[in-house]
């Protein structure tokens, strides 16, 4: 337990609002508060680039904490605010308003925020994606009489290229690597995907930088390069995101490549944790490589973990990343990290869906990844995760032949 004082969240995201919600199933009796700088309730973010911009989920993302789930477990939510500063010493956050809230342990779930374009226009007809405010601004730009332009191959440019195709409006998706999915993404599931596309009717342009782009209240110019002009209604920036770390590092916590946390998710100052997109990690599985995920798995696993350790179980965080993408009817999906230059073994499995088995120089399971219509590759890599988590050392002919994975197993003892 931490005191009277209670325990303060600060980022009202998936990871956030996971940590409350278990801090509440483990028992915790003290008070919670979580603190927003979005008006909203805590909602589900993977939606916004897929069934939101659709208008298929209703006027809002669904909810992760309702009104009546946050009073039922006496959690404070505070939204609309921002956190300025952190008194370490005193142990009291401070809001931009000038309230002081005191806590016994603080948790940053700050998330992280897109990056931005460099001397490029803001607002009017470019977008960029990360709440949902941002998507339902860009909702009435995707139909059929526009062409949206998509800047970055990535999770968030090819996610919204889907959805805008499926409206059946005009899209070109511009990204400045040789490649979609450069990160991360083994090169036969980016090239699967960027068939999808370009079946589905997408202009994929690849290895080509933009020179200017020019925006007035009825068109957004992109031109590259390599010569060509784009001319679309809207413009969709996904290029990455930044981990939010500002309030961190003015509070003289530690930060390498977001707020750099040990495998408990204790930052460098006592009593403060964080955890989800904006901390880095030493991951035991990758020999303790410091890692940041993106990742909303990452998000609900880390937060369920935090909740234990802000009540004092000191348990270490060692789950298996794991990212997945729906784009059409094409799911993929990566358990483990892909990393350049490991032994890669290929599983077919029948309808254009494969499955890609990672192994280091010991042979050893460290990543899976597949794409394919509907939940083809669903199974193996849910089987893969456990091999990865096991450390197992797999026969190479049993890969690539059609065997259960779940033979692969060390028997429980
Ligand atoms: P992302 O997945 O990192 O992809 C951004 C892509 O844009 C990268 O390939 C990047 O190349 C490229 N790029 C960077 N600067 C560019 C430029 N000036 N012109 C053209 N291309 C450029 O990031 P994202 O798609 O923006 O997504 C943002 C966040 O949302 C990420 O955290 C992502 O994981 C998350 N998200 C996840 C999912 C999912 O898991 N299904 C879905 C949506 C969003 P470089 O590598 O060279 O920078």
């Amino acid at each position: 337990m931490s005191g009277d004082a209670g325990i303060i969240i600060v980022g009202a995201g998936e990871c956030g609002a996971r940590t409350a919600l278990s801090l509440r199933e483990n028992g915790y009796r003290h008070t919670i508060t979580l603190i927003g700088d979005e008006v909203h309730l805590p909602y589900e973010r993977p939606p916004l680039s897929k069934q939101v911009l659709l208008d298929e989920a209703g006027p809002q993302a669904p909810a992760v904490l309702s009104d009546i789930v946050l009073g039922e477990r006496a959690i404070r939510h505070i939204g609309g605010a921002s956190a300025s500063a952190i008194d370490t010493l005193g142990k009291q956050l401070i809001l931009s308003d000038g309230r002081a809230l005191s806590y016994g342990k603080l948790l940053l779930t700050t998330g992280a925020a897109p990056r931005r374009l460099p001397n490029a226009p803001t607002g009017g007809r470019i977008f960029y994606l990360r709440t949902i405010d941002d998507a339902l601004a860009l909702r009435p730009w995707i139909r059929a009489d526009m062409h949206v332009a998509v800047l970055g191959g990535g999770f968030i440019g090819l996610e919204v290229a889907a959805s805008a195709r499926s409206r059946g409006a005009k899209v070109t998706v511009i990204e400045s690597q040789e490649r979609i999915l450069k990160r991360g993404v083994p090169e036969p599931i980016a090239e699967t995907i960027a068939d999808l596309h370009r079946r589905n009717g997408v202009i994929v342009k690849c290895g080509v930088a933009v020179r200017g782009i020019e925006a007035d209240e009825r068109r957004v110019d992109i031109s590259l390069f390599d010569g060509d002009l784009i001319s679309a209604d809207v413009l969709v920036v996904g290029i990455g995101a930044q981990p939010r770390t500002e309030l961190a590092a003015q509070a003289g916590i530690a930060v390498d490549n977001g707020i750099a946390v040990n495998e408990r998710l204790e930052t460098s100052v006592t009593d403060i944790y964080a955890a989800g997109d904006c901390c880095s990690f030493p991951h035991p599985l990758y020999g303790g490589r410091r890692l940041r995920l993106e990742a909303w798995r990452n998000a609900q696993d880390q937060g369920m973990l935090a909740a234990a350790n802000l009540e004092g179980a000191a348990r270490n965080y060692h789950a298996v990343p794991y990212f997945w993408s729906d784009q059409y009817d094409h799911t993929l999906q990566i358990a483990g990290l892909v990393d350049e230059g490991r032994t890669v073994v290929r599983r077919d499995l029948g309808d254009g869906a494969f499955v890609l088995f990672h192994l280091d120089g010991e042979q050893r399971l460290v990543a899976a990844s597949g794409v394919g219509p509907g939940n083809k590759i669903a199974k193996d890599i849910k089987l893969s995760e456990m091999l990865i988590a096991k450390r197992v050392v797999p026969p190479i002919e049993a890969l690539a032949a059609d065997v259960n994975l779940k033979s692969l197993l060390p028997k429980a003892a």
